[in-house]
């Protein structure tokens, strides 16, 4: 197993630059995603990593080593593909077996290996099948094994779960977590979904524009998101974002700009006489609990919970209670706001104040 890291990588294609000076040091053994909209650059920096893209400027470094030069296949790394590319030709045994066969692993040992992987990853029985006979999922797992025959230092992942339905989705998301628990081989992992990012990471990079806007654990990108792209990235349904300034005579007063005001607990200095924005995540507004009046505008049961969305003042709030509600669209509801969850951003620079 190998560290991995990052030392101010640049991209550019012609003069179109896309990784603009990327720092990012991954501990040996750490499960890390890549998460950003598309077009940040993450599958830049994955590809960058696994050598099939070559870096403009910067190191990356695997288990110490500088690999900027180094050929893939010198690279000790299996990656795992969106599209799988399995061989259509091939049983699951021999796609998984193949990368030791061009090896020229001995035989029984390949065997052991691909055993090992297919056990890990309940396949024993499909060792004989071809590919057009297995689900989604099981094609998947196969992707997996064969990158696990190969014993490498790192895992790379791009996109892995973008052709599975919903559910076996969620299902794989948990697979991949525990085969991490288990191997605990070095893992970077590319997605554009927040929410996978958030339950298997045990930290995300989150990138934008080929930058890195912050990088922590996922807990830690909730709750203390570093700009507003942050914020707004992380969390679903979306954290609410209200523009305004703290009132002159109170701190403990937003007003928006259509002129509401909401509570503000230990505003900090930096925020006074600055356009700011107000960020209040869905579940900080409670219900019953007085104080605020909005409108009904969308009611969402979903079983657990409500999600819903009102209108307060001139602001539309994404609202989730964690309860059955029983309202209409058009009805008027009372809710305050937990002061003490709510963030401040500039509004200019984006950068939370608190
Ligand atoms: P997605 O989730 O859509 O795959 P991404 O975050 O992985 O997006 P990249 O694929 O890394 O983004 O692409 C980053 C930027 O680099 C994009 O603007 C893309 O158009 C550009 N790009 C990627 N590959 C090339 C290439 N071979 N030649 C020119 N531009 C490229």
């Amino acid at each position: 197993m190998a560290g991995v890291q990052f030392a101010d990588v640049r991209k550019s294609f012609g003069a179109f630059p896309v990784i603009k000076g990327v720092n990012i040091d991954i501990a040996d053994g750490e499960f890390v995603i890549l998460v950003g909209p598309s077009g940040c650059g993450k599958s830049t920096l994955l590809r960058m990593l696994a050598g099939l893209e070559n870096i403009s400027a910067g190191e990356i470094r695997i288990g110490g080593r500088v690999v900027n030069t180094l050929p893939p296949k010198d690279r000790d790394i299996a990656m795992v593909f969106q599209n799988y590319a399995l061989y259509p030709h091939m049983t699951v045994q021999q796609n998984m077996g193949f990368s030791l066969m061009l090896n020229k692993a001995p035989k029984a040992e390949a065997e052991k290996r691909v055993k090992y992987a297919a056990g890990i990853l309940g396949l024993d029985s499909l060792l004989d099948r071809y590919p057009r006979q297995l689900s989604g999922g099981q094609r998947q797992r196969v992707a997996m094994g064969r990158a696990i025959v190969r014993d490498p230092e790192v895992f790379l992942f791009d996109e892995p779960l973008s052709n599975l339905d919903a559910k076996l989705r969620v299902a794989m998301r948990a697979e991949i977590k525990e085969l991490h628990q288990r191997l605990k081989t070095t893992t970077v992992y590319v997605t554009h979904d927040q929410i996978e990012a958030m339950t298997m990471a045990d930290k995300i990079v989150v990138m934008h524009d080929g930058v890195v806007e912050q990088i922590g654990s996922p807990l830690e990108l909730y709750d203390k998101p570093a700009n507003l792209f942050v914020g707004g990235f992380i969390g679903s349904p979306a954290m609410n974002m209200i523009k305004g300034r703290l009132d002159p005579e109170n701190s403990g007063r937003f007003i928006t700009a259509d002129g509401t005001a909401l509570p503000v607990a230990n505003a900090p200095d930096s925020a006074k006489g600055r356009d700011l924005v107000y960020g209040l995540r869905p579940e900080y507004i409670l219900l019953d609990a007085g104080g605020l009046e909005g409108e009904v505008i969308v009611i969402e049961p979903t079983g657990y919970e409500t999600h819903l969305t009102l209108k307060l003042g001139g602001s539309d709030l994404n609202c989730v209670f964690r309860e059955r509600v029983n309202a209409r669209p058009g009805e008027r509801l009372n809710v305050a706001i937990d002061a003490s969850h709510v963030h401040l951003f500039d509004a200019e620079g984006g950068q939370r104040l608190s």
